[in-house]
């Protein structure tokens, strides 16, 4: 059997480069040789033994490549050997009830540990060479993107659902908590949407590298209390929209505190430690807040991110803090960890 390269997590803080069998192809896939894949908090979390998985783990759901094969039931109309593609495993059954009526966001069977892309190996298998997709799972990238930027569709369509979610409108006040890189694609699709933007951000550098951006209005939550901040900005108000991108429970809470009467609040982060937290329920009831959590994109959302990015709408070039090839991929997975890089992108097949 031929073999291919893949990044493969034996153990926390082990992530080795090893030689797996290369993935076949049914008639109704193409073989993806993968470029690039952006080292997502995700993997981050697994690398330190933050998210727990069953190893040897491949790990990797952010990635873009070129079709190499096609099966003998692909409509050559539609893909071609050539077409450079994101991949967008990481997403649905489209068996369970969730995923037949429009929610794959919430797939039953979802699980980050499914064995994917015809790897011999469990994990979403963005680390590898090679991967064996079905077409519904390809995205077409326009000519002029990179494929490291193309690498960044799936957290830009977490975002596209997020935003949806809060169904943010011409001229909402909206805060949004953190500006990691996820934070930071909250703010930029928000302000593309007509909002004004309020970021919280406790890290200086994150704070001059949103203003970079052209975001001016900026709080630092160690500095003082970002509700009564948010108050003041907003005559008293509060804010419409509330994003809390942070894991930190407590912050979950001052986002309730901030948002406007009938104002909307996406938990975006995941929480670790997930620490029970003290909400009003009365206040809820009685300001109509909506108190909302927002995980995962459908593939609608990847349609909608890939169109931002093909169409130029928002530029990610300055979210790319770094490449390594994939041979180098503990010393990526080692930049990835500094709280500053946004996202380092593991090159293969160059
Ligand atoms: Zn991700
Ligand atoms: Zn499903």
């Amino acid at each position: 059997m031929t073999k291919i390269k893949a990044a493969v997590f034996e153990d926390v803080k082990q992530l080795e480069v090893e030689e797996i069998d290369r993935p076949v192809i049914r008639p109704d896939e193409v073989l993806v040789k993968l470029k690039a894949c952006a080292l997502c908090t995700w993997e981050q979390r697994v690398y330190v033994g933050v998210n727990k998985v069953q190893f040897p783990f491949i790990g990797g759901h952010e990635e873009s490549g070129i079709i190499v094969e096609a099966g003998d039931e692909i409509d050559s109309d539609l893909w071609q050997i050539g077409d450079r593609v994101v991949v967008g495993l990481l997403t649905s059954c489209g068996h369970c009830e969730n995923c037949r009526t429009g929610h794959e966001g919430s797939c039953t069977n979802f699980s980050y540990e499914n064995r994917v892309g015809g790897l011999n190996i469990r994990g979403m298998g963005g680390l590898a060479e090679y991967l064996a997709v079905p077409v519904t799972k390809l995205f077409p990238i326009a000519d002029n993107l990179s494929y490291e930027e193309a690498s960044l569709t799936e957290p830009l369509s977490c975002v596209v659902h997020s935003l949806d979610t809060a169904e943010v409108a011409l001229g909402d006040n909206i805060v949004v908590i953190g500006a990691g890189i996820m934070g930071a694609f909250h703010a930029l699709l928000a302000r593309q949407r007509g909002a004004r933007v309020i970021i919280s951000e406790p890290n200086q550098k994150r704070r001059a590298f949103m203003a970079q951006l052209g975001f001016h209005e900026l709080i630092d939550p160690k500095a003082e209390n970002p509700v009564v901040a948010v108050k003041q900005m907003t005559q008293d108000k509060g804010a419409d929209v509330v994003f809390d991108t942070l894991p930190i429970s407590s912050v979950a809470e001052q986002a309730v505190q901030m948002a406007a009467i009938r104002g909307r609040i996406i938990l975006y982060s995941s929480f670790h430690p997930d620490t029970p937290v003290a909400i009003s329920p009365h206040t809820l009831h009685r300001r109509m807040t909506k108190l909302m959590g927002s995980a995962n994109s459908y593939s609608s959302d990847f349609f909608k991110a890939m169109k931002l990015l093909n169409n130029g709408n928002i530029d990610v070039k300055p979210f790319i803090a770094g490449t390594v090839p994939l041979a180098k991929i503990t010393e990526g997975m080692q930049q990835a960890l500094n709280p500053e890089a946004y996202r380092i992108i593991v090159q293969m097949n160059r």
